[in-house]
């Protein structure tokens, strides 16, 4: 028991890291409404996305002047590649997706979607055109096809329908006596953290956004619901720019590239080969979670025998 309780002690401590730094993004969508980060040039023009690619260049960002969180950040994610962000907590990974929806303009350098800066032109062109997959969802008090069709709302039952089979969630909707037509949110069905986000993975198939930030699950979900919601993710982000900020590195071992993140600064940058031969902070970080994952399981195997 000894031998256990440190590991598990381990697990206990990296889960509260993840569970603190998790970012909600509809929280960022309420702060939308009440403070306005940025204003719109006068008569700026909509952001026209072509093939989608991402660039960042030198990219500056505080959210106050006296602390600066982003320091010189650079990389680019080609048209329908997928780039990973990695680090530790604070190191300024959603930051960098929040700019990337203009929710702050940078304070130096500039960020382009297909050559066009996104400072120049109207902000809400640019969160019409990049989805995001929030780790954790708010759902409306209205039924589930309510919540998903909100990702389009023209989109018919079939195109609904349909968006939930891909994103896994059709099968467990249609255990519900009311289907589609349950109740969810606050005062319904309270969903669990691995359905809500999949219910965000069938709004964002209905929006098919030419650009895709996904902030991704955490350890809260079991290996089972991960894989499932994996592979929803892998299908929405398929030939589709996609920028994931990552707190489970086992997920995102085939993006094109992974930047590693640390203090607002790259540290370390490649595909998951590359940087574990670096034997770097990626190697380090690797390996950490590779035992909280075996003690995981081995705390599992020990409750099967007792
Ligand atoms: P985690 O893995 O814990 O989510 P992160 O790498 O995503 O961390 P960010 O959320 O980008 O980190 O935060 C980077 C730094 O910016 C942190 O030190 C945080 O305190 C600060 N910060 C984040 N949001 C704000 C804000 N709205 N106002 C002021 N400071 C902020």
């Amino acid at each position: 028991l000894m031998q256990l309780s440190i590991p598990l002690n381990f697990i206990g401590s990296i889960y509260r890291e993840i569970r603190q730094g998790l970012t909600d993004i509809e929280q960022m969508f309420a702060l939308l409404d009440v403070e306005q980060e940025v204003k719109d040039k006068d008569g700026a023009p909509d952001l026209v996305v072509t093939d989608g690619a991402i660039r960042f260049e030198d990219v500056r960002f505080g959210y106050d002047p006296e602390r600066e969180i982003l320091k010189g950040i650079s990389f680019e994610v080609p048209p329908g590649h997928s780039v990973a962000i990695v680090g530790p907590s604070g190191a300024g990974k959603s930051t960098i997706s929040r700019l990337l929806f203009r929710f702050y303009d940078v304070t130096a350098g500039r960020i382009l979607v297909d050559g066009q800066n996104l400072a120049d032109v109207a902000q809400e062109s640019v969160r019409a055109r990049v989805g995001i997959v929030p780790q954790d969802t708010v759902l409306f008090n209205d039924t589930i096809a309510y919540n998903i069709r909100y990702g389009r709302t023209d989109a018919s039952d079939e195109e609904v329908r349909r968006a939930a089979e891909l994103a896994q969630i059709s099968d467990f909707i249609e255990t519900l006596p009311l289907g589609f037509d349950t109740m969810v949110g606050e005062r319904g069905l309270k969903l669990s953290g691995g359905e809500k986000q999949r219910v965000a993975i069938a709004r964002t198939i209905l929006k098919a956004p030419p650009i895709l930030v996904l902030d991704e699950a955490t350890s809260a979900l079991d290996t089972h619901t991960e894989q499932e919601i994996q592979s929803a993710l892998d299908l929405v982000s398929r030939n589709r720019t996609t920028l994931t900020i990552a707190h489970r590195l086992s997920t995102i071992v085939n993006a094109n590239e992974i930047i590693v993140l640390k203090a607002g600064e790259i540290v370390e940058r490649g595909d998951h080969r590359t940087l574990l031969e670096l034997g770097g902070l990626y190697a380090e970080m690797w390996a950490m979670q590779r035992e909280a994952s075996e003690a995981e399981e081995a705390l599992r195997r020990a409750r099967e025998t007792d």
